[in-house]
């Protein structure tokens, strides 16, 4: 995971989402005959739209006050505006588990046919981000007590 963050924070180099492992660059490889997200049966499955467009992503982000752009591009993923309620401090990071966490929740839909809803996957945000903070520096732990906080207003 730690490698994955690296490299999706320093290029799409290295990002799953992007090297082969959504359906659009498996179709564009011929191993799927059909890109279809398969979470939302509505648009072809790009990273773009896993983590931003597709209807429970968007509403997601809504939900947590982070203003999406109709071009918003994972490329961009370190240009996304921050609400006023997060601090400016480790916001990468936050974007980073965010994304991290849609991402495995396509990957239980699709591999393992679980089901999260919004509310639950809010709550695994935010576990998830208790799990994190023992990575940040000491003085910033109070990062991800106000992360935790941000997911938990917006269950
Ligand atoms: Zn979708």
């Amino acid at each position: 995971m730690r490698l994955w963050l690296f490299s999706l924070k320093s290029s799409e180099k290295g990002c799953p989402l992007t090297t082969g492992r959504n359906l659009s660059n498996l179709l564009t490889k011929k191993i799927v005959d059909d890109a279809t997200c398969e979470l939302c049966d509505g648009a072809p499955e790009t990273a773009e739209h896993l983590l931003f467009f597709c209807p429970f992503s968007a509403a997601f982000w809504q939900r947590l006050g982070v203003q999406l752009e109709p071009d918003t591009a994972v490329r961009d993923l370190h240009h996304l505006q921050k609400p006023g309620s997060l601090p400016p401090t480790h916001f990468d990071t936050f974007v980073l588990l965010c994304c991290w966490q849609l991402w495995k929740r396509r990957n239980g839909i699709v591999f393992r046919q679980e089901s999260m809803t919004l509310p639950q996957f809010l709550q695994s945000c935010k576990l998830e981000a208790r799990a994190w903070s023992c990575r940040l520096p000491k003085w910033d732990l109070g990062v991800s007590n106000i992360w935790c906080s941000a997911f938990s207003s917006a269950m």
